[in-house]
């Protein structure tokens, strides 16, 4: 017989579930075979630690403790979720300042590319200084392309971003403050 084949019974052997014939080959091979007679001898003591070892009762509602644990668990992460989904839309004071800030210039913008809507302005009928100067500066912005002037609203935006931020903020503001506005960017 091989040691593999001796190996491979000697659970067998101890469980006394091999033939007559095979438990005579196997003892054969066991009294010329140190290497496998000490593999028996650790196998057996194996089974007897084993079956001398107590088998832990579990305590009462132990499935009960573990399902409530469960529940908690999932209530505690959905309740983290909404919080955290209530901070994504409350702003800070600079990224409402600049928000706001865009929104005024791009309803601004919209209301300069509107003629209907510019007249309805007070500014523009003036007949002073200050309504003439904003009614031709209006008439400049008018007749250029919507390309240059959503370009020019975009750069009063952000030089205004910009101020607010370095004039109010550090490093991890700014770097705040440029994601916000980028995710609020009107689309053109
Ligand atoms: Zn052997």
């Amino acid at each position: 017989m091989r040691c593999t084949k001796a190996v491979w019974q000697l659970q067998l052997y101890l469980d006394q579930q091999l033939s007559l014939a095979e438990i005579r080959a196997l003892e054969a091979h066991l009294s010329i075979c140190p290497a496998c007679r000490a593999d028996l001898h650790a196998l057996e003591e194996v089974t007897r630690t084993l079956s001398t070892m107590e088998q832990v009762i579990e305590p009462a509602h132990l499935t009960t403790h573990i399902m409530q644990r469960v529940a908690l668990d999932v209530q505690h992460k959905e309740k983290k979720g909404r919080e955290s989904s209530f901070v994504l839309f409350r702003l800070s004071l600079h990224e409402l300042l600049a928000a706001i800030l865009l929104a005024t210039v791009s309803t601004l913008g919209l209301i300069l590319a509107q003629p209907t809507l510019r007249t309805t302005l007070p500014v523009v009928n003036g007949h002073d200084a200050v309504s003439t100067f904003f009614s031709n500066f209006m008439q400049n912005l008018t007749t250029m392309n919507s390309g240059t002037l959503s370009l020019i609203l975009w750069i009063i935006g952000t030089i205004l971003g910009v101020w607010i931020t370095l004039a109010l903020a550090g490093d991890e503001m700014r770097s705040e403050w440029y994601k916000a506005v980028m995710d609020r960017l009107p689309v053109w």
